[in-house]
């Protein structure tokens, strides 16, 4: 007889749903299952969204997060942590508390405002993660929308990704990734960076504009990565592949944006 099979790395999203599947929740499983890891969620907040928007956010309450959090933690394990849109300033402290101790890689994706405009960080949120969840990150990936959010500064060109990435180092997480996409120009490029050594990852931007969940899909597969024993380096380099090939075969669907496609 040949032996049980071996468990795969486990990794948990911390995040809200989008009914629609190309954001949040859904981006990540689809991310975890393409990369070959176990993907486990604890739901912050559930949307009513589609191509053309978010039309309803509804939190969880905060026993629902620490239940779906212990359940998860105390049985299976995880190896890597990944945070999403987590709503409220409530929630995003409940979500502080739980990582608090925790000794994995923790990924915070400070998720701020969706590609339609909606406040996926609400009243006071933005300043519980800057102070309670950055601190918490191994790697934290805003790009320059939450950069502005988290620390009032404005990237215009590439020389302001390194003044954004100082500041948000100064906030506690291991490393940052400054995620320069919305940027004009041909190429997308992102600074890595801990404050001693800094590392570009540069990709041609593709033209399409299904791009739904292209920031959930990085961070996810670099939760991933790091789960799977690469180093942040080499597990941002990877991660930005993959999403650079899921922007690439991202596909219309509804009357709005299309979401990434975790099926390249
Ligand atoms: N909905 C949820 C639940 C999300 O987590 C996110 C982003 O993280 C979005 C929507 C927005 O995704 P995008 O800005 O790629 O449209």
């Amino acid at each position: 007889m040949s032996p049980p099979p071996a468990a795969p790395a486990r990794v948990l999203t911390v995040a809200g749903s989008d009914s629609g599947g190309g954001a949040g929740i859904q981006a990540d499983l689809k991310t975890m299952l393409a990369l070959g890891v176990h993907g486990m969620s604890v739901l912050t907040a559930v949307t009513a969204q589609n191509s053309l928007g978010v039309h309803g956010i509804w939190d969880l309450p905060e026993e629902a997060v620490r239940a779906q959090f212990g359940a998860v933690v105390d049985d299976i394990g995880v190896q890597a942590v990944k945070t999403g849109m987590l709503g409220s300033a409530a929630l995003a402290g409940t979500v502080a508390d739980l990582l608090t101790g925790l000794d994995v890689p923790v990924v915070v994706d400070p998720v701020g405002v969706s590609k339609h405009g909606d406040d996926l960080l609400r009243g006071s949120a933005p300043e519980v993660v800057r102070t309670r969840l950055l601190p918490l990150a191994t790697v934290a990936t805003p790009n320059l929308d939450e950069v502005a959010q988290l620390t009032g500064i404005t990237v215009t060109d590439q020389e302001g990704m390194r003044a954004a990435a100082d500041a948000l180092l100064a906030c506690g997480p291991r490393w940052v990734l400054v995620k320069g996409g919305h940027l004009p120009g041909g190429e997308c490029a992102d600074l890595l960076s801990d404050g001693r050594t800094e590392r570009w990852y540069r990709a041609p931007r593709h033209p399409g504009r299904h791009t739904h969940g292209t920031g959930c899909t990085l961070a996810s597969a670099l939760a991933c990565h790091l789960a799977l024993g690469h180093d942040v380096p080499a597990a941002v380099g990877l991660a930005k592949a993959y999403v650079t090939g899921a922007i690439a075969a991202g596909f219309p669907l509804g009357a709005g944006i299309g979401p990434v496609d975790h099926g390249w």
